[in-house]
């Protein structure tokens, strides 16, 4: 039992200035309170000034088998078990330092992190993990190294009832070709819509979400069209360039879907050339794009934080304050911004009645940075403590 007392506190939705209090018993929020309220009798009170008090952040778009270094999926297939789990460990600790503590992986490789996920755990605090498994993909499409090759009615429908199966958390498809497999092209869709649709369907029928890798604007909308739930990176590539219609906005908007614009990357980072050289194609800085999610978000559109952490030296794991900046910069305002990787996020996982907010039942997942992310976003990157189920992660 320990009440945290900080500066102020971002409740998942807005600010609540302060000073407050934070109580905690049982590996959950017991209530938010002024700073005054009174401390019962045996009460551990423990004192942050200055800080700002959140609840732990969801990185939606992540591969925890990924190192944060470059090539890094291409390594991942030729991973020995043990050392794919040390990875794995290792992304989980990046993760953690940096207050994120609902992470979902979206590519793995022999099912590899719904293992992890299910592994009995030996108290330590760790993020809860959310896993898909290997991405479904065509055959020789994106990211097939990672063995979520699939084809034809009986193969689609095979390929998620397995993940059912295995009790995967949500279905990701690879809707489009991708930077960084050589042989695909980010600009085509990779299935047909009646193939997506079967995909969903059969999802839907387990109790699954889809979330669909969709570069080219041609799969967001047959992402749209075969009514997935979510849509991962979300790019809008033509051959003339990038196009996000209103009429597009709204149908995403009426729709609830989930978009993960998978920004965040490391601004000292040199793109991988295949990237750059997309980048080019497209005519779009990174600050264009920030611009477009932010028109996105405007027109109501959920948007969700995910970093693809993971992938690259630009993508590296704990990269999600970054994506959130990168909102931020595009327009987004800054409590919306943190909501997206919180309370917009643990709604749109399913979680959001146990995670993503400061309310009396949820878990005690949350972090402290120092300063007032909502006046300064770099604040989010200043993390002094995190909680994970009412327990202190140790983040020496
Ligand atoms: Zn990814």
């Amino acid at each position: 039992m320990q009440v945290i007392r900080a500066a102020r506190a971002f409740d998942g939705e807005r600010i609540v200035n302060g000073p407050v209090a934070v109580f905690v018993a049982q590996g959950r929020i017991v209530g938010l309170e002024p700073a005054g309220a009174p401390v019962p009798d045996g009460w551990q009170v423990v004192e942050h000034p200055g800080a700002t008090v959140l609840p732990g952040l969801f990185d939606l778009h992540s591969h925890l088998g990924g190192d944060g270094l470059d090539g890094a999926l291409d390594r991942l297939p030729d991973y020995s078990p043990d050392r794919l789990d040390a990875v794995i460990t290792d992304s989980l600790r990046r993760q953690l330092a940096v207050g994120v503590t609902v992470v979902r992986d979206l590519g793995d490789r022999d099912w590899s992190v719904l293992r992890r996920r299910d592994r009995a755990a030996d108290g330590t605090p760790a993020p809860r993990i959310l896993a898909a498994g290997p991405p479904i993909t065509s055959v020789g499409g994106h990211c097939w190294r990672l063995g979520g090759e699939a084809a034809g009615p009986d193969g689609l429908r095979a390929a998620v009832r397995e993940r059912a199966e295995r009790g995967a958390d949500v279905v990701k498809v690879m809707g489009s070709g991708g930077t960084m497999t050589p042989g695909t092209d980010v600009m085509r869709c990779q299935f047909t819509l009646a193939e997506l649709r079967l995909i969903v369907d059969e999802a839907h029928a387990a109790g699954l979400p889809v979330t669909v890798h969709a570069h080219g604007l041609s799969a967001v909308e047959q992402a749209l069209d075969a009514d997935a739930d979510g849509i991962e990176h979300f790019t809008c590539l033509t051959d003339r360039g990038v196009r996000i219609s209103d009429d597009l906005l709204h149908r995403l908007a009426v729709r609830r879907i989930a978009v993960c614009p998978t920004l965040g990357t490391n601004p000292d980072v040199v793109p991988p050339p295949a990237v750059r050289e997309m980048l080019e194609r497209i005519g779009a800085t990174p600050e264009v794009r920030f611009g477009h999610v932010a028109r996105a978000h405007r027109a109501g559109v959920r948007i969700v934080s995910g970093a693809d952490s993971g992938i690259s030296s630009g993508k590296p794991h704990g990269n999600l304050p970054t994506a959130i900046a990168d909102l931020v910069a595009g327009g987004v305002a800054a409590a919306e911004a943190i909501a997206s990787a919180t309370s917009v996020a643990a709604d749109a996982t399913g979680l959001g009645d146990r995670k993503g907010r400061l309310r009396a039942g949820h878990d005690a997942d949350l972090l402290l940075c120092a300063g007032n992310p909502l006046d300064r976003i770099e604040a989010l990157t200043a993390v002094t403590a995190v909680m994970v189920g009412g327990v202190w992660a140790d983040l020496a």
